[in-house]
């Protein structure tokens, strides 16, 4: 485990780089990414280029025994670049063109910006290939940041007409598959089809769907030209990418087929503020502005290391106060290191800041840095130089793998936020209801794709895996009959992958598993009453549910409350060896817990105590980190395990590690402290 951070030596004179440089390497630092956004300083105007300020740059960081991580320029395409070709600005739908003056203005589809690309590329590639200093590249810069992973340009139209081609080959069983029979859309050819451009009322959901894959597959093939470049001039090189936390258009597993490993860019008080399932700005207190929620947090980790397959990197991480939206507070003290430490416990090998220095001009004036405008630390610097000291005391870990796995399906996400019934029915806090619920038991969570192997599990949980091919059905069926725990939720396997209903009940091709199948569903508004029975306790639900015709299942919950009073709300059933678990409704803590300790207890996988709000038990490799996000201070009994890092009293924004297993070690709220 080791730190990094950003610099961009293209925003400050030569002669500080190195007085620079050698305070970073003074703190700890082992990784400097550079050049995201200098295409310009590479290649002033068409065909001249110059590199040699950046390899000074480099040479300077390998003087001081660290490595630099390069980036493929091509977030920023500069002026003359946009002038000489400008067909390659992404479009809108009202076909309004993003103009030059900020980043990512680029199409993914232009056949010009392909080539631009890949001529950038090439060109810096060979500069740098065999360069000992330089560890690994960091293709372009957050794709789709700023809304960009859907255009609708002229290229888009027709790349996407090509996509539909190779993926139906006749246009009759494109109109098949979608069901063009509805409203009279129907298509004579390929090239009738258009980017979901305005209509008057809402898009056909199957033309949706195919385009929001159709947009995310442009984004993975152009990524896949960056990786391919980049290990045809050194294969000793790895290739990542920065992703944005649980970003909806992109399909983050897809993606990182091409890399080595998933990097994620990481400001906790940001994300937090953003989650749906989070207070409003009004409401959060000082916990969220100021140390961010961990469970936002910790599930990106999960997610990245779950498309990572293994430990991935925290490309930027929050250093100190950012220019965030709504508001944004200073952390408080302690938390930059905390966020550091949070990551490399869910499987961060490297955990990078974002910045060295605050920048003097430019769009981020406002955005925190370890060392302020001026050059003098910041708040941030003290605290990262602290977690690399401690990093180094700390043996090198393996990956955290759970044995419990969430399935994350871009797909059903996609069509679920097409129709979601509800305005407060997002599909990352679904997920997090169920995640949030095991993190609090100290349970280690895989976030892992449809296509993992589910044996690997003693449960999976498939929230709302709306969209079922049946290949996919048979193998959760199978999985369930040879042993495993198998929950479903809300709005499962009510589709086939074209997003339509099925020919049976939900959840469709599971239904005789599970003994049980859905009647009716209803969105419901806060205010409504939700109450809902479970194993003899009743609970509150919120926004959606579901009544169940039970054929052989067991019903275990009934609903409390509304027209569905009285009906089956949550069936189990056993299936081979294993056991199906249907709930129709999307639980509010307490449901959530129950059921996740149920399900825990059935796998045969240890139940920890319910853990205080705020602290988190995270387990890598036989240690287990104790990160206490609250402002008070816990005690811990680390049983059979030693404390290696701070202490069996744990302070507010603190933490501690134990050589041992998370489910030995108990936490107490410190009533001294
Ligand atoms: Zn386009």
């Amino acid at each position: 485990m080791q730190t990094g951070v950003c610099y961009f030596p293209e925003h400050w004179p030569r002669e500080r780089w190195e007085a620079d440089i050698e305070r970073m390497a003074e703190a700890g630092i082992e990784y400097v990414r550079m050049s995201e956004f200098a295409w310009n300083r590479m290649e002033p105007e068409p065909g001249e280029y110059e590199f040699e300020w950046l390899a000074e740059a480099v040479d300077l960081v390998g003087d001081h025994e660290m490595r630099a991580v390069l980036c493929t320029p091509t977030a920023t395409p500069p002026k003359w670049l946009v002038a000489q070709y400008p067909g390659i600005r992404q479009e809108r739908p009202d076909g309004t063109p993003l103009e030059f003056g900020s980043r990512r203005h680029y199409c993914f589809n232009s056949p010009e910006y392909r080539r631009e690309s890949r001529r950038i590329i090439e060109r810096l590639a060979d500069r740098f290939a065999g360069n000992e200093a330089v560890a690994g590249w960091q293709t372009d810069n957050e794709f789709g940041c700023h809304d960009t992973v859907r255009c609708y340009c002229d290229d888009c139209t027709s790349a996407f007409r090509t996509w539909l081609r190779e993926t139906y080959d006749s246009v009759d069983a494109l109109n098949d598959a979608w069901g063009n029979a509805f409203w009279s859309q129907e298509y004579t050819g390929f090239a009738e089809v258009d980017v979901p451009v305005p209509t008057p009322a809402e898009h056909h959901p199957t033309r949706l769907l195919d385009y929001h894959r159709f947009a995310s597959d442009s984004v993975v093939e152009y990524n896949r030209l960056h990786a391919d470049l980049l290990r045809e001039a050194d294969d000793e090189w790895f290739v990542t990418h920065n992703f944005m936390g649980d970003f909806e258009p992109l399909d983050a597993f897809d993606v990182t087929e091409d890399l080595d490993f998933a990097a994620w860019d990481s400001y906790p008080t940001l994300h937090t503020q953003q989650a749906p399932d989070t207070p409003a700005p009004e409401d959060a207190g000082a916990d969220l502005h100021r140390a961010g929620d961990p469970d936002v947090t910790g599930m990106n980790h999960a997610l990245y290391r779950g498309v990572s397959g293994g430990p991935f990197w925290i490309m930027e991480n929050q250093a100190g106060d950012i220019r965030a939206f709504p508001y944004s507070a200073e952390p408080d003290d302690g938390m930059i290191r905390l966020w550091t430490h949070q990551a490399a416990a869910h499987g961060a090998d490297v955990v990078s800041y974002f910045r060295w220095r605050r920048c003097q001009f430019g769009q981020e004036q406002y955005w925190g840095a370890l060392n302020n405008y001026d050059g003098s630390p910041d708040r941030g610097l003290e605290e990262a130089a602290e977690a690399a000291a401690e990093f180094d005391s700390l043996p090198d870990l393996d990956a955290p793998s759970g044995d419990v796995a969430i399935l994350v399906d871009y797909d059903s996400m996609w069509a679920l936020h097409s129709e979601r019934h509800a305005p407060d029915f997002d599909y990352w806090a679904h997920l997090r209801t169920y995640y949030r619920a095991f993190r609090r038991r100290g349970t280690t969570v895989d976030l892992v794709s449809t296509s993992a192997d589910f044996d690997e599990y003693a449960a999976v949980v498939a929230p709302s895996l709306h969209l079922v091919a049946d290949d996919l059905a048979d193998r959760l069926a199978a999985y369930a009959e040879g042993g495993g725990e198998l929950l479903l939720t809300v709005r499962s396997a009510t589709k086939d992958e074209h997003h339509r209903l099925r020919d049976e009940l939900a959840p469709g091709p599971l239904a005789d598993a599970l003994g049980a199948r859905v009647e009716q569903h209803e969105s419901l508004s806060p205010g409504l009453e939700t109450r809902v029975s479970y194993e003899g306790e009743t609970y509150d639900y919120r926004t959606w549910a579901e009544w169940l015709r039970p054929d052989g299942g067991t019903v275990v919950g009934h609903h409390e409350s509304g027209a569905a009073d009285g009906e089956p709300a949550i069936v189990r059933n056993a299936s081979g060896d294993g056991h199906l678990t249907y709930v129709g409704v999307w639980p509010e803590d307490g449901l959530a817990d129950a059921i996740v300790v149920a399900l825990l207890e059935r796998a045969g996988l240890p139940v920890g105590e319910r853990l205080p709000e705020r602290v988190r038990l995270t387990e890598r490799d036989g240690h287990t980190w104790i990160t206490n996000f609250r402002a008070d201070a816990v005690s811990i009994d680390p049983d059979s395990g030693s404390v290696v890092l701070g202490d069996t009293t744990v302070p507010g924004r603190d933490l501690a590690v134990v050589d041992g297993p998370a489910h030995g070690v108990s936490v107490d709220i410190d009533d001294e402290a």
